[in-house]
């Protein structure tokens, strides 16, 4: 225990009502409570923490930056010994990570990269281009089982949010696979739509997908159809196809095209099952957090952090020590196997 945590233990000694007070205080800064991926995140930081007998303070943002910004500003007032943080915006936290280092304050980036700041020690992620790959890869394999006869394969992309590194990451993963297709005229992009800065998707927001896959249908896909959606996070997913039911996709004869998706949601599995979303990747958040944890208790008790990346995440001051973990890929065929077998959902979560 370092001298500092034991002076915040005592002092909070007289505000905490219960609870042994054993290594130290950590404050985790979760985005939002919008999508369920990072409500499991929390929970199972809590939970890994207090079994290993820290506290905790854990508080969502609702995706709203100067929200997220008090926050952490409180957390360190409130004498955290460590801060781990989900950026909303990964590039307007220089500052807050400035006044945590002046009081001492390490920070783990939990899942997206905070960029701009040197007061960055670890991070703990997936294989985020990987997470693209796999996207595209089931892309392009739904394409064939289910329009084998149709190519070129008509598809459109979408990406996550500029503000989010994480974006870039699983867009140009996504690239690395469909590129050559696009090149070789096995994928026709019919709007020309492409790129981070033209198919990007503010905060992540399923609303602004779905307005933008309503423009593409009538803008584009008056005579023709769409056969495949690159998406990137299942909140956009069930947007986008919403409103591809809207026009008619997925009745009579007119099939549902091949729409991707990212962390293994219940109303994207629920989807999947129905026929309508093709994909999605499951992250386990329980993994995650047990990586986060075991980097704040080297931090906090001078171990060695499990590290397996010193190379990829470049935050524009420093290269970040990573920890990535395995991203994989779910459909109809093995929804069971990776998330009932697993214990992530029960089936009456699904079913
Ligand atoms: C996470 C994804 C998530 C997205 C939207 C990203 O930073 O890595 O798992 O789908 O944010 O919340």
């Amino acid at each position: 225990m370092t001298l500092k945590s034991i002076l915040v233990s005592a002092a909070l000694a007289s505000t905490v009502a219960t609870g042994a007070f054993a290594d130290g205080l950590v404050g985790i800064a979760m985005p939002t409570k919008s999508s369920s991926r990072w409500i499991s995140d929390g929970e199972s930081m809590v939970k890994q923490f207090e079994d290993a007998g820290y506290q905790t303070i854990l508080q969502y943002a609702e995706d709203d930056i100067p929200n997220q910004l008090a926050q952490i500003e409180n957390m360190i007032t409130n004498g955290v010994d460590v801060l781990v943080i989900a950026a909303i915006d990964g590039t307007t936290l220089s500052n807050a990570l400035e006044n945590a280092n002046y009081a001492g304050v390490e920070v783990v980036a939990y899942d997206r990269l905070i960029r701009d700041s040197p007061h960055v020690s670890y991070y703990a992620t997936f294989d985020n281009f990987k997470v693209g790959v796999q996207q595209a890869e089931t892309l392009v394999s739904g394409l064939q089982e289910r329009f084998a006869d149709a190519e070129p394969w008509n598809v459109e992309l979408f990406g996550g949010s500029p503000d989010d590194n994480n974006a870039y990451f699983f867009y140009d993963g996504a690239m690395s696979v469909l590129q050559p297709l696009i090149d070789s005229g096995r994928i026709n992009v019919v709007s020309g739509q492409m790129g981070m800065d033209t198919v990007g998707t503010l905060r992540w927001d399923g609303a602004v997908a779905q307005a933008r896959m309503d423009n593409l249908l009538s803008a584009h896909y008056t005579d023709t159809r769409v056969h495949g959606v690159l998406s990137p996070y299942d909140g956009l997913s069930i947007g986008i196809l919403s409103s591809l039911k809207g026009v008619g996709y997925g009745s009579g004869d007119t099939a549902m095209p091949i729409v991707t998706g990212q962390d293994a949601e219940v109303p994207s599995i629920k989807s999947i099952l129905a026929g309508e979303q093709y994909s999605t990747i499951f992250k386990d958040t329980r993994e995650l957090a047990r990586v986060a944890v075991g980097m704040v208790e080297a931090i906090l008790e001078g171990g060695t952090p499990e590290i397996n990346d010193t190379e990829t995440y470049d935050n524009g001051v420093k290269v970040v020590p990573s920890y990535l973990l395995e991203p994989l890929k779910v459909t109809k065929d093995n929804w069971q196997e990776r998330l009932i077998d697993t214990g992530y959902y029960t089936v009456d979560q699904i079913k």
